[in-house]
């Protein structure tokens, strides 16, 4: 199908794109890679107005490793980008590791991690990182810059705490620490596909197999990334064993409610989330060199 009819706006600056914004807002959409607006527009699931082109503007494609050893993205910092950065691989160890699963290497070459992040598809993978890592969003408009952080983020199906007058400038991973492990696992039915449920985990654990910090942040499996605080306190200060591994499991299956849609109920969503619990638990503690 075809996109209905809108005002294409390929602004030069910043400046111009957010004072676009500010007049459009309400009817305008932000356009980076266009992997998925470009979609929605042609299935007319979205009817913008006015289309603003940040493709162009220079400035914004910048991976910044700053003293502290945390990582930002700029908005056009595409997926191809994001998963063959040296600097990506040694400090944003999990963004390296999500990036093949995410689509197809057409799709990585074009489409931007920021792009994902703004458009907050439950089953991408890219804000289940964000909430795992604990990032930080800067959303800036012609009024100024706003920081927002991973918690704040994702408010509902494609929603998010941007307002239609900001673009989502930069995104900031802290310094990934050395006593860090994690993983990505995910279940979809081709790879490349959207997971029906995936899992981003994230663990501190210390000398003696003690685990001091714990995320679990599940995508597909709510309508946002979600993380499962119940199931962490039962990792916090516990050692890594297969049976902390088990318990927390069978806590996060308790603590989601998959919708269901023709892919899958949620039944089994469920059933996926419990077992790719263990499986992310196990593939996390493996990089100890340990196994439970
Ligand atoms: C066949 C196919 C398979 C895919 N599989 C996966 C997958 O497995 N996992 C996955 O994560 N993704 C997948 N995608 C989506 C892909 O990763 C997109 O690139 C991504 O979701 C959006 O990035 P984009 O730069 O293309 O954003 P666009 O399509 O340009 O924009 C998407 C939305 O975000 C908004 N937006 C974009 N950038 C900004 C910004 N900086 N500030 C404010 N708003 C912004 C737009 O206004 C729009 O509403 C798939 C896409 C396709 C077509």
């Amino acid at each position: 199908m075809k996109a209905p009819p809108f005002t294409y706006h390929r602004p030069d600056s910043l400046d111009e794109a957010l004072a676009l914004l500010g007049e459009h807002g309400d009817d305008a959409k932000v356009l980076a890679g266009g992997q998925s607006l470009i979609p929605l527009m042609g299935l007319r699931m979205g009817r913008p107005e006015h289309v603003v082109d940040i493709g162009r503007i220079p400035g914004l494609a910048d991976i910044t490793l700053h003293d502290d050893g945390s990582v930002s993205l700029g908005a056009l910092v595409r997926h191809e980008q994001a998963k063959t950065s040296d600097v990506i691989a040694e400090h944003a160890p999990l963004i390296a590791e999500t990036m093949p699963w995410v689509a197809h290497r057409a799709i990585r070459t074009r489409g931007t991690v920021l792009g994902s992040i703004a458009h907050g598809d439950p089953a991408a993978e890219m804000p289940a990182v964000v909430l795992a890592t604990g990032a930080t969003l800067v959303a800036s408009s012609a009024s100024g810059r706003r920081e927002i952080p991973a918690g704040a983020f994702f408010q509902g199906y494609l929603d998010t705490a941007l307002r239609p007058d900001e673009i989502l400038t930069e995104v900031t991973f802290p310094a990934w620490p050395s006593e860090a492990v994690g993983s990505v696992v995910e279940v979809a039915r081709r790879h490349g596909d959207y997971a029906l449920v995936g899992l981003i985990t994230r663990l501190e654990i210390s000398a003696n197999d003690i685990i001091t910090n714990a995320a679990l942040s599940y995508f597909g499996a709510a309508s946002t990334a979600v993380r499962t605080p119940a199931a962490e306190d039962v990792l916090l200060g516990a050692r890594a064993t297969a049976d902390t591994f088990a318990r927390a499991a069978q806590i996060a299956m308790s603590e989601l409610n998959p919708p269901a849609d023709i892919h899958g109920t949620t039944a089994y969503r469920k059933h996926l989330a419990g077992t790719l619990t263990r499986r992310g638990l196990d593939a996390a503690f493996a990089k100890t060199g340990a196994s439970a």
